[in-house]
């Protein structure tokens, strides 16, 4: 489990693809959040928008952050556009904690489309 929030943290594995220590394939790079591929992609496209700094969850999110979700909501449709998946629509979606599904404990949104889903999730 990685700590709390911090410009960034050794031990996160989306701190490490942030600083180019880890190998990703990256969609989009912005001042507060960069958009990689999905490593086990579950639809067409799938890619997830991160925060560059270390944040352990949307949970830990505060009014402060207006500008950060800003940035990922706007890269998630200039992404959604770029991919082709705009038009017939598609899914974001952000997991937290172990119920959530959360696996890795640095904010992200998954950008999902290229097929249809259901609802609600399983
Ligand atoms: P979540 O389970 O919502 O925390 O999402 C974590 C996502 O990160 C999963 O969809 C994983 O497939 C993905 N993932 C884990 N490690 C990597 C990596 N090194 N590069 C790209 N995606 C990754």
């Amino acid at each position: 489990m990685s700590g709390g929030r911090s410009p960034r943290d050794p031990d996160c594995i989306f701190c490490r693809i942030v600083a180019g220590e880890v190998p990703s394939t990256g969609v989009h790079a912005g001042d507060r959040v960069i958009a990689i591929r999905d490593i086990a992609p579950r639809a067409p496209t799938h890619v997830l928008i991160l925060s560059r700094e270390h944040i352990p969850s949307a949970a830990d999110l505060t009014s402060d952050d207006a500008a950060l979700l800003a940035d990922a909501f706007a890269a998630a449709s200039e992404i959604a556009r770029s991919e082709g998946i705009a038009e017939r629509g598609y899914r974001v979606v952000t997991n937290v904690g172990q119920w959530g599904g959360q696996t890795v404990d640095h904010l992200h949104f998954h950008l999902m489309g290229g097929r249809s889903f259901t609802w609600p999730p399983g």
